[in-house]
């Protein structure tokens, strides 16, 4: 979209996007890269949601340590998130490190998001999240159209399909078209452990 050579020049990309996206009906997500970009994505989201409010979403990070501080600041209209882990390695001063701790900072963000009402895409494939969240989903009431879960394609189709059998939505990221070699390298690249998870998945090993 342009993001990183000129910030008018991308909104105006995506703008076109979200606008036709209006047009049919249909929401556009917006990813979120690393942090050179987060500011500029929150004000992309910010822009297009005052225009197009039912259709469009961001994405925030629960190993940032500002995403509960982004929540606050963006609490003034309707909010629409996925939330994932993250997928960066980011510098210590910007984000938790350790395990266990982006865990609890996802559980934290998610009753945050869940306290202002918003709709939550729980973007992950970590049993231990699956259950806080089904906790936090009970807890505060929600009904199966107000969340839905997310996973990548190929990544734990049998938690998927427990899910889904248990009455929840669910969301797979599909990635499609010509470039899907490049973007693959381009992951790859950001995140060389997802090579050992893409291999236990592809070997049928289960690690819980
Ligand atoms: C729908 C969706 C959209 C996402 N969008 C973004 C985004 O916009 N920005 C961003 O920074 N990150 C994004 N992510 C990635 C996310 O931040 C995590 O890096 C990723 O989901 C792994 O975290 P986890 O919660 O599944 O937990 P983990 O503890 O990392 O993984 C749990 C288990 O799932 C399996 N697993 C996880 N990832 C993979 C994989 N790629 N291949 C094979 N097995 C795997 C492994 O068995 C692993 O042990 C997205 C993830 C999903 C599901």
């Amino acid at each position: 979209m342009g993001l990183l050579l000129d910030e008018e020049f991308a909104f105006a990309n995506i703008r076109e996007i979200v606008a036709k996206a209006a047009e049919l009906g249909n929401f556009v997500r917006i990813d979120m890269e690393d942090i050179a970009c987060t500011d500029s994505t929150i004000r992309l989201y910010r822009q297009m949601r005052e225009e197009f409010p039912e259709h469009v979403g961001l994405v925030l990070q629960a190993y940032l340590r500002r995403t509960g501080a982004d929540i606050e600041g963006l609490s003034d209209a309707a909010m629409n998130y996925r939330l994932c882990k993250g997928i960066y390695n980011e510098p210590r001063t910007a984000a938790w490190k350790n395990p266990d701790t982006i865990n609890r900072s996802f559980v934290s963000a998610l009753e945050r998001m869940f306290k202002h009402k918003t709709y939550v895409g729980i973007a992950t494939h970590d049993e231990g999240l699956v259950f806080e969240s089904l906790e936090l989903i009970d807890q505060y009431g929600l009904r199966p159209e107000e969340y839905e879960f997310q996973m990548l394609l190929g990544v734990d189709e049998e938690l998927r399909q427990i899910l889904v059998d248990a009455g929840h939505r669910m969301r797979v990221y599909v990635p499609y078209g010509a470039s899907w070699m490049p973007y693959s390298r381009r992951r790859l690249r950001e995140n060389p452990s997802i090579a050992k998870h893409a291999l236990r998945q592809m070997l049928g090993m289960k690690r819980f």
